[in-house]
């Protein structure tokens, strides 16, 4: 299925992708690792606008089982959201690339390019043109999305 995003363009395998995330094998955050961020996150993304986890599961992608999440700073930020960075991917290829800058060793690209799904929520969304630890049921292509949010901190003190 053809995803016309803010400037990229992606072919997707819905249902292959959504059979990955259905295994049961493939973990949320929270199963996956014990940290706190990692422990907060499946449950605070459950927390954003629902455009957000329905754009994903538009894709085929369970939102409590990104790839890899982690945040940013190591802590909160001021006021009291922790940062994340992380990634899913999805089976298909990438039709249009978004623009990338690549200095020495590291790839850059513009967060204006990215594609937000709700203007109204920092939840930010890019095709990028690497493949980190893919697991080995995920079927190929691979196409991997980079994201960038702030979600609240829910767990109980
Ligand atoms: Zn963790």
């Amino acid at each position: 299925m053809i995803f016309h995003l803010t400037n990229f363009i992606l072919d997707v395998d819905v249902e292959r992708t959504r059979a990955f995330y259905r295994l049961p094998e493939v973990p949320t955050t929270s199963r996956g690792c014990t940290c706190e961020d990692c422990q907060n996150f499946d449950k605070a993304i459950l927390t954003v606008p629902a455009t957000v986890t329905e754009f994903l599961q538009s894709l085929g992608i369970d939102p409590q089982k990104p790839i890899e999440a982690f945040s940013v700073t190591g802590g909160h930020e001021p006021d009291g959201t922790i940062w994340y960075n992380g990634w899913y991917h999805a089976c298909g290829k990438v039709v249009a690339w978004p623009k990338f800058e690549q200095t020495e060793n590291h790839l850059s690209y513009s967060w204006e390019d990215c594609h937000r799904p709700d203007p109204s929520f920092h939840f930010d969304i890019i095709a990028v043109p690497t493949i980190d630890l893919a697991r080995e049921q995920m079927p190929t292509p691979i196409i991997q999305l980079d994201f960038d949010t702030y979600l609240p901190y829910v767990l109980q003190n």
